[in-house]
């Protein structure tokens, strides 16, 4: 049985670090996220497991039996001024599972790890889920050149922490894992608005992330007539408009102008340069999606007589999360008692680097309030108990 008042107090005492009330700045590769991954190995390494970190600063600990082992974790670092529970409350409720199965002497006969993803919120480096693509191989090259604000690159971040700078290092073969589950918090308003504690995950949507550059002609605001302008704004804004006229127009997409940066940047000057970010998220027909935004990328271009480049930043493919383990976890949710709604990640999780490199993949979302990346981001003990105990019933299952 899951033990609620352990899993609190070690919600308080994981929060503490980087924490200040409720907001938690645990940035990933710091010595704070180091600092959480030494408590969560203290606690389990007192319950027998190996305890091990890899080049990628991921932790695993490790309970021993035979053949392919059941992975199953989340990530302890977080955004600057985030909340206690994205990430951390996978790792704990993980922690907790095994913990409860230890105790209750329950003979698993795969080796159990539980994992502790570092950096997946990329908030340092730029580079997001970035311990999970570490260890599946998925890393892009030079990402360990990469540098936060202050000109520290990945690979220095790493030697400061004990390794030796080469994340690439810390890549395992997928076929030493016979699943892998996730437990996070659903970041969405969907759970509380149904009434439910718990949810499992069918989908993560495809994301593309793009930075999109606009010339014109900067000219003097007063002087230039309307008809002999190239405005690189305002044919900017027309593709903020069509993003969310198109992604409106399609199921499950989402898409987002979330940066812009004018130049010259003054009242009186026409603007002569844009840049923007494009974020373009759906879970069926991604591609589509990206298609049509692009195509009328080009077709302002042309018709506002403004260039335009596209510096395609990141794409991740729609992740299918697999049936049999939605099936196993369908039925861990409904054996503590709730009817649990499978449904779409709109947010990125390290769960799609295992599930793209073949290992059987699963995520439970636990109900959450106030939004995410926040300090108001919460979810309820009653809640995460309920999510430990599906977990642990689905490590039972699958590893015995
Ligand atoms: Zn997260």
């Amino acid at each position: 049985m899951i033990d609620a008042k352990r899993l609190e107090r070690r919600m308080t005492e994981l929060a503490r670090i980087g924490g200040s009330g409720t907001a938690v700045s645990r940035l990933g590769l710091s010595a704070d996220e180091q600092r959480a991954r030494d408590l969560v190995g203290a606690w389990l390494s007192a319950k027998g497991a190996q305890i091990r970190r890899d080049a990628a600063a991921n932790l695993f600990a490790r309970f021993a039996g035979d053949g392919e082992a059941v992975l199953v974790g989340s990530h302890l670092d977080s955004v600057p001024e985030g909340g206690r529970f994205d990430g951390a409350l996978g790792v704990l409720c993980a922690v907790e599972a095994l913990e409860s199965l230890v105790d209750a002497k329950v003979k698993l006969r795969r080796p159990v790890e539980v994992v502790a993803w570092a950096d997946e919120e990329g908030a340092r480096f730029g580079v997001g889920l970035f311990g999970s693509a570490a260890a599946f191989g998925r890393l892009s090259p030079g990402v360990a050149n990469r540098r936060d604000r202050d000109g520290v690159s990945i690979a220095e971040a790493l030697r400061t922490l004990g390794e030796r700078g080469d994340p690439a290092m810390a890549r395992r073969d997928p076929t030493e894992f016979a699943a892998y589950l996730e437990l996070h918090i659903e970041q969405g308003p969907r759970l509380e608005k149904a009434g439910l504690p718990l949810g499992v995950v069918s989908d993560i949507v495809g994301i593309y992330h793009a930075r999109v550059a606009v010339r014109g002609r900067a000219d003097h605001a007063g002087a230039t007539v309307m008809t002999a302008r190239a405005d690189a704004l305002a044919a900017a804004s027309e593709v903020v408009l069509a993003v969310e006229r198109i992604a409106r127009g399609r199921p499950d997409a989402v898409g987002t102008v979330g940066e812009i940066a004018v130049r010259p940047g003054a009242k009186n000057v026409v603007p002569g340069e844009c840049v923007f970010s494009l974020d373009l998220r759906a879970a069926r027909d991604h591609d589509g999606l990206v298609r049509e935004v692009l195509a009328f990328v080009t077709s302002i271009a042309s018709s506002r007589g403004v260039e335009v480049s596209v510096d395609e930043l990141a794409r991740v493919p729609v992740t299918s999360l697999d049936p049999r383990i939605r099936d196993v976890l369908g039925r861990a949710t409904k054996s503590v008692g709730v009817n649990a709604p499978e449904m779409v990640s709109g947010a990125g999780h390290d769960a799609q680097n295992p599930a793209l490199s073949g290992v059987p993949t699963g995520m439970i979302f636990v109900r959450s309030t106030g939004g995410s990346h926040t300090p108001r981001e919460f979810a309820s003990v009653d809640d995460a108990a309920r999510g430990a105990q599906a977990l642990a019933n689905s490590i039972r299952e699958l590893a015995s």
